[in-house]
């Protein structure tokens, strides 16, 4: 399921408050922080973004 269209400029993350980006893999959709030293990749379940640091992974 996509993200609403423009959704996706009024989110921000959670931990910096930087932009997200879309990242499409083959199983999930995530939403991935742009902001340099943090790069969180949040989960989207269901079509709901879920922006919560305690979900995020963290990149390796
Ligand atoms: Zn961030």
């Amino acid at each position: 399921m996509p993200l609403e269209a423009g959704l996706l400029e009024i989110l921000a993350c959670p931990a910096c408050h930087a932009p997200l980006r879309e990242e499409q893999s083959t199983e999930t959709l995530e939403l991935v922080c742009t902001g340099e030293g943090c790069g969180l990749a949040y989960p989207v379940r269901d079509g709901i973004p879920v922006l919560l640091v305690d979900e995020a992974r963290r990149p390796a």
